[in-house]
């Protein structure tokens, strides 16, 4: 149980609404910002403006997965008003508050830092993130369907970086019956392709693999589908660019070429918000438990 946690929740799309329904089960107490045109009462959870919140009794505060904006901003999908985290709210909370977010960025490190408060990253937790992928490939099957005319099966596709995310990608576009090749860097990487009965090829002879994609999926967040790699695709190739904003792709060189080359960030909370806002409402309860336990302690 969570009583005699205050948390902040900060903002974010349907996947927060399972984690605010979970935290305030675990009778914890909940301040809501950036929630005010969200319909649905949660019992423990009052629904505040970001002035007017009481920071100094805040024992975490959670952000969207994708944390803050370059200027501070959250993403508030139930609020007209925009929501700004700065160091001044951080320094208002206790010296023991956690922020939790997904992923983070320069802003959302310098001002944690600045403010001497712990950001914890729940998407670097191998577990989240390979949970996650389960959603994240649902929403490029999707993406593929709808801006192709076709089929998966037997088409010809490339996918970008074996991590946590690639991996589940090759995985499930080769059950569809897609011809799967999977660029990466590490000799590990190379051989677990193999293993898995993919075809392989190491990153740097990238131009050379795309002659005949009809797919290119990338999963690199830095910049891998250059414009010298798109020149030499076929002219109807679709790019699913799924790597953190600002992507891999260069999408300038892309639209000039008249490829379509598409950014897709947040499918999860597209394609499966509720599941998704499950699997993070699960290790918050966790972590923010163990939190609360060590404090006691
Ligand atoms: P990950 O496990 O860290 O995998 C990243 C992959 O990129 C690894 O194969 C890594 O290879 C490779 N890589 C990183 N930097 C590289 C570079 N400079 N050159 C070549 N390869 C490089 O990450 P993940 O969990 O799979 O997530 C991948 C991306 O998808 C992240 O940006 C994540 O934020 C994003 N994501 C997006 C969605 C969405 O809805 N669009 C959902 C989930 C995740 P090495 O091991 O060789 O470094």
């Amino acid at each position: 149980m969570l009583t005699g946690l205050h948390l902040a929740v900060i903002g974010g799309d349907a996947r927060q609404l399972e984690i605010i329904r979970r935290l305030t089960e675990l009778d914890a107490k909940l301040s809501l910002i950036g929630f005010e045109q969200l319909d649905h009462a949660f019992s423990g959870a009052v629904k505040e403006k970001i002035d007017e919140t009481d920071f100094s009794t805040i024992d975490a505060i959670i952000l969207p997965v994708a944390g803050t904006s370059l200027e501070g901003q959250v993403e508030t999908i139930f609020s007209n008003e925009k929501v700004y985290l700065t160091e001044d709210i951080l320094l208002d909370t206790p010296s023991h508050c956690t922020i939790y977010s997904g992923i983070t960025n320069a802003y959302l490190d310098g001002v944690t830092k600045k403010a001497d408060r712990r950001l914890v990253q729940l998407f670097q937790r191998d577990d989240v993130a390979i949970y996650n992928s389960i959603p994240t490939v649902e929403g490029t099957i999707m993406m593929a369907i709808q801006h192709t005319d076709f089929t998966i099966h037997g088409s010809n596709i490339i996918v970008l970086g074996l991590g946590r995310v690639g991996m589940t990608v090759a995985r499930i576009f080769d059950a569809l019956g897609a011809h799967v090749k999977v660029g990466a860097r590490k000799t590990e990487h190379i051989a677990r392709i193999t293993e898995m009965s993919l075809t392989p090829f190491h990153l740097k002879n990238l131009d050379e693999h795309v002659k005949d994609v009809d797919i290119c999926i990338n999963t690199i967040p830095h910049l891998i589908v250059t414009a010298s790699v798109i020149s030499k695709m076929p002219s109807h190739t679709l790019i699913i660019d799924i790597a953190s904003k600002p992507g891999g792709t260069d999408f300038r060189y892309a639209e000039k070429r008249g490829i379509k080359a598409l950014l897709a960030p947040s499918l999860p909370g597209i394609v499966a918000p509720k599941t998704a806002g499950q699997i993070l409402a699960n290790v918050l309860s966790q972590v923010l438990n163990e939190d609360l336990q060590s404090r006691k302690g």
